[in-house]
């Protein structure tokens, strides 16, 4: 399908932003990669065209129904001058996840892969260099098809476009203070909490707000039916050292199957620090921490990496995690990963992929 790649290069190149301006999708580069889907004929069409903006008709289904999938992933340029991506393959698997579970047409990974490289090598110029920074790539799918009943799309268009970001968190790898969530969920098991769609953020950002009204960077998303086991952490998965061993909530449907979650229950393995995926309630927390025993809390996810939870509040009672500071575990995978990531560490894994 890519044999048919067509390139047209812009005539006006954006000025591009100072490293210390950044910030997280702010910015945009000059060029997208695009292309189209019908019922019947397939994914057709690929092309990186000039950055602009697209035209729907209002009657779109992703407009009134979300039938819509993103995905996330950062590419970075090495000292040396390589461009590398982390897992890229992982992301497109799951964007077919998410498909699959929004009615949506399955993608071509290897092709996907292959666009987003030839988008990377003409936007290559805008790949930051500074500590902290790299060139966010946001691919999406939205369904076209102007119709109103509620059906899945027999038209779509798959789109990449790509940021060049500072660090996520303004207070840089600082712990962050956290609002556990008792009234509002994210999403449930069978719900679409496991897929990348656009509805599980809407439905985050009331909560969000609120947290943030009382001084809290992010919520602590608890199950939907129980409001007791721990999902995320915004839109993170989640970490717990308790006693020695690194607990994270098992994947049960409502959790997102996090990139980052993955490489560092990888990692952790690899360095024999014992790790369980299990349910983890919040109760048990709290018990963990009364007793001394809750060591570290950290989110994990392509845009932070890795951001340590300094403290915890849950229905008014305030849990400080580690005296508020970055535990050295969670400086360390913090480390081992951007450093694998940047090319200034070994890369035992193969985890980087060269674009
Ligand atoms: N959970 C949610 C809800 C997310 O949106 C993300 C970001 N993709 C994550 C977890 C972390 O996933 P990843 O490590 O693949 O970025």
């Amino acid at each position: 399908m890519l044999q048919s790649l067509s390139i047209e290069r812009t005539k006006t190149k954006k000025r591009q932003p100072a490293a210390d301006q950044l910030g997280f999708g702010n910015y945009y580069t000059d060029h997208m990669f695009i292309m189209d889907y019908e019922a019947g004929r397939g994914w057709h069409s690929p092309r990186i065209i000039p950055y602009q903006p697209i035209v729907l008709d209002p009657a779109a289904k992703v407009f009134h129904y979300g039938q819509t999938i993103f995905e996330g992933l950062k590419a970075y340029k090495t000292e040396d001058g390589r461009v590398l991506l982390f897992r890229p393959r992982k992301n497109f698997e799951r964007m077919n996840r998410s498909n699959e579970r929004l009615s949506v047409p399955e993608v071509p990974v290897d092709d996907c892969i292959e666009a987003m490289k030839q988008l990377i090598a003409v936007d290559r110029d805008w790949i930051p260099t500074a500590p902290s920074t790299s060139l966010y790539v946001r691919p999406f799918i939205i369904a076209t098809q102007p119709q109103l009943g509620v059906a899945p799309s027999t038209h779509y268009q798959f789109i990449v476009i790509m940021s060049p970001v500072g660090a996520y968190y303004s207070e840089g790898v600082n712990p962050v203070k956290i609002f556990v969530e008792s009234e509002y969920v994210r999403s449930v098991k069978g719900g679409v909490g496991e897929a990348k769609t656009a509805g599980n953020y809407a439905a985050g950002l009331k909560a969000q707000e609120l947290a943030k009204d009382k001084g809290y960077s992010q919520v602590l998303w608890l199950d939907g039916v129980h409001r007791k086991y721990i999902e995320e952490v915004g839109s993170m998965n989640v970490f717990f050292k308790i006693n020695g061993t690194v607990h994270t909530p098992a994947l049960n449907g409502s959790i997102l199957d996090g990139v980052t979650r993955r490489s560092i229950i990888e990692l952790l393995g690899h360095w024999n620090v014992p790790v369980v995926e299990r349910p983890i309630s919040i109760e048990e927390l709290y018990e963990a921490s009364r007793k001394g025993e809750l060591e570290e809390a950290f989110g994990t996810g392509t845009a932070a990496v890795i951001s340590p939870v300094g403290e915890l509040n849950w229905q008014d009672d305030v849990l400080v995690i580690n005296g508020g500071q970055t535990g050295e575990l969670s400086k360390k995978l913090y480390d081992t990963l951007t450093g694998i990531q940047m090319g200034k560490l070994a890369d035992p894994y193969d985890w980087m992929v060269e674009a």
